[in-house]
Parts: structure tokens; C-alpha cells; sequence
């Protein structure tokens, strides 16, 4: 196995063995003929318990409404608000979050304008960023995976005049990492007023650390700063879509127009709006679910670490291990020992991506990977 990396990296083109290897990625596009409820899911970042029997109540008990355009409205944006301490105002609501940054490269970079943010990050913002023709300014990350903030910085004061977006996920994905609070400052501090901050806060909150902090005081403070969350992670609510924005009252009026959330033919649909102001009722209180993840996560690193590998250090509910080879070469194999992971993450190509599941899954991931990577002597 060593060897074939090796070779692989001298050559710089794969072997045939890599080839033959090299099957279809565990992307929810290529497993629909695989016995996807049997397999252990750890390529999405998903909470494996689903959503609580409240939120399954109040989604039964919306069932009335599903033929219906003019149902009562749950007071979604209202709960989200007062879940903040921000406005009605300050909300908009997308069929996911996804939605929600897809509007955000719509308005802000409208006009050729240049997104600025690092490599590695979840590529979604980049990937609407082409769409919509603009450029983006991708900083690399720091020789320990860290968010590089004075590089962003340098890159907005630099380009100060193109820049339309600065993208940061906090915790980020794919590495686990978290931007902490003082710099988050500095980046807020050193950007322009006129220039949108975008923090992604899918996964904050998995993050148990003191250097850590929620950015929706900025918004409070009327900043230039965008806050996008999910209730597709902790909530346990990722097929049912919906994800929002906080950001101050300018900001929402010119994306409203863009975003599908806010009106009733719209894209977020009434069994969503109840789960999730059940969902808001419940999320302080997720410390189980979190702490489960936590030590979860703890106990697979240190199995992995013994075994030889190299991990990242995360505080997400995921992690990323270096396999020391493609991970496209290896995604089927775990496929068929019942487990899906992450995919490839380019330029980390051989940086595996493994979501936290249930202690279950995780125990048959580890059995996997034993079974597929011989142990490294160190
Ligand atoms: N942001 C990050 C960092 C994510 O990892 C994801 C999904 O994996 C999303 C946003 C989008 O999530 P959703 O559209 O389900 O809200």
C-alpha cells in the first residue's frame, strides 16, 4: 500500500491496480442501488439519531396542512428571532442553507465581483461563485489546517475594490477546524463596511471550546456580517430542508428577493416550519446528542491514531484522516464492507472525511478500515 502511494506520487498518474480500484464515489447520487437504510452513512455530516419525537409530532401533526397553501403559520422566522435576540427582520429563510449561500453569491457578487475565502472549505459558495461568473480568491490553508485570517485579509485589503463576499465556515468543513473569537474579530475589524462577512455556522453546535463563539453578537452590533446556521445537522432535519440567514435588515431586503423561504409557494414546506419551531423549543438541550458525537469522535481518532494514521484535530462531528493514498482508490471498498464515507476533497486528496454516526456505525468504520489499511509502524 505504501509502496503503490509511493508510486503513485513519483509518477503522478495511478497504476492500473489504482485504476481497477478506482470505483464511483459514495455520493448519494451512486448508492441508490446499494441497501442505503443497511449501510453505516458517514459521508454527509448528518445527525445519525434524527429528529426528536417532538419534532416527528409536530411534523405529524402539520400533516393537515400538506394539501394546503394558506395553513396557519408556526411563527418560524418569529422563533428563530427571539432564538437570536435579533428582529424578524434580520431572518431569511432557504430550502437549506444552501439556498441561502447561493443568494448570498447572487447579490454579492453580482457584476464580476471576487469572492475571498480559504482552500480547504465546504466548495458550495465557490461552486455558485462560477455559476455567476465571478472570480474567487481561494487562500490556503496554514501548515496546521487553521483558517489563515491575516491572509484572507491581506487578500481583501489588496483586492479591496473587486471584492464583493468574504466566506467563512466556522467550524469549517471539511477539516473540523474553528476560526477562534479573536480572530474572527480581526477579520471583522480589518474588512470594509460595505463588504458582507459571510460565517457559516452549520456545525457550531458540535463545538465544545473556549476559544470559540457564536457570531450572531455582530449582527446585534449591526456589523458587516452574515450568520447562515441549518437545521440540517444538530436538528436532525437534513431531508426536510431548511436553513437560514441573520444579517441586518438592508442585507435581508436585497437577498428576500433572490431566497424561496419567506413565502408560502416558496421552497420551505409547512412540515419543516413546525418540525423546526419544535426543533428551536429543544436545541439547548441537545447536550446528549452532542456529547455522544464528542466522545464519539474522541474514542475513533484514538483508534485510528494507534493504528498509525494521522488525524486532524476537530470539533465538529466530523474529522479527517490521511489515509496516505486517493481516497477515490478506497471509497468502494468501504462501500462494500457497508460504510459510506466522505469523497475526495482535492487538493487534501488523500485526507479521508468521516462523519461521527452512531457508536454502531462507528464501531463498523473501524472495522472497516482495518480490514482495508494495513497498520502503520512508526
Ligand atoms: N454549510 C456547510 C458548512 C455544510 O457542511 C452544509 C452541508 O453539508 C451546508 C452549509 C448546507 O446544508 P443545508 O443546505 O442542508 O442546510
Amino acid at each position: 500500500m505504501e509502496g503503490m502511494a509511493a508510486a503513485l506520487g513519483t509518477l503522478g498518474i495511478p497504476s492500473s491496480e489504482a485504476l481497477a480500484r478506482q470505483q464511483p464515489s459514495a455520493q448519494t447520487g451512486d448508492v441508490q442501488t446499494l441497501d442505503y437504510d443497511s449501510m453505516a452513512k458517514l459521508a454527509s455530516n448528518e445527525n445519525p439519531y434524527g429528529p426528536s419525537q417532538a419534532v416527528l409530532k409536530a411534523m405529524q401533526d402539520a400533516a393537515k396542512y400538506a394539501h394546503r397553501y394558506g395553513y396557519p403559520d408556526p411563527g418560524i422566522v418569529e422563533a428563530i428571532a427571539e432564538s437570536h435576540k435579533v428582529w424578524p427582520e434580520n431572518i431569511l429563510l432557504g430550502a437549506g442553507s444552501t439556498e441561502i449561500l447561493k443568494v448570498c453569491d447572487e447579490v454579492f457578487l453580482a457584476q464580476h465581483k471576487t469572492l475571498v475565502g480559504v482552500d480547504l472549505t465546504y466548495e458550495s459558495v465557490y461552486r455558485f461563485a462560477t455559476n455567476s461568473k465571478a472570480d474567487a480568491i481561494k487562500v490556503p490553508l496554514l501548515e496546521d489546517y487553521r483558517t489563515d485570517i491575516p491572509g484572507i485579509i491581506r487578500a481583501v485589503k489588496t483586492n479591496y475594490r473587486d471584492v464583493g463576499l468574504v466566506y467563512i465556515c466556522n467550524p469549517n468543513n471539511p477539516t473540523g477546524r474553528i476560526v477562534p473569537k479573536q480572530e474572527i474579530r480581526r477579520l471583522i475589524d480589518n474588512v470594509p463596511e460595505d463588504v458582507p462577512v459571510l460565517i457559516d455556522e452549520a456545525y457550531c453546535h458540535y463545538v465544545d471550546h473556549s476559544d470559540y463563539e457564536e457570531a450572531m453578537h455582530y449582527v446585534r452590533d449591526e456589523r458587516n456580517v452574515i450568520v447562515t446556521r441549518t437545521f440540517s445537522k444538530l436538528a436532525g432535519l437534513a431531508g426536510m430542508r431548511l436553513g437560514y440567514a441573520v444579517a441586518r435588515k438592508e442585507w435581508i431586503e436585497k437577498m428576500a428577493p433572490f431566497a424561496s423561504g419567506n413565502y408560502t409557494t416558496g421552497g420551505v414546506n409547512v412540515l419543516v416550519k413546525y418540525a423546526a419551531v419544535a426543533a428551536l423549543k429543544e436545541m439547548g438541550n441537545s447536550t446528549q446528542v452532542r456529547r455522544r458525537t464528542t466522545d464519539l469522535r474522541k474514542k475513533t481518532v484514538s483508534e485510528l491514531t494507534a493504528y498509525g494514521y494521522d488525524v486532524m484535530p476537530s470539533d465538529a462531528n466530523y474529522f479527517m484522516v490521511d489515509i496516505g493514498e486517493d481516497v477515490d482508490l478506497v471509497s468502494f471498498d468501504f462501500q462494500k464492507h457497508g460504510v459510506l464515507v466522505g469523497r475526495k476533497f482535492p487538493p487534501y486528496d488523500t485526507w479521508l472525511r468521516i462523519s461521527i454516526g452512531t457508536e454502531d456505525e462507528m464501531r463498523r468504520f473501524v472495522a472497516a478500515f482495518k480490514a482495508i489499511m494495513p497498520p502503520i509502524k512508526r
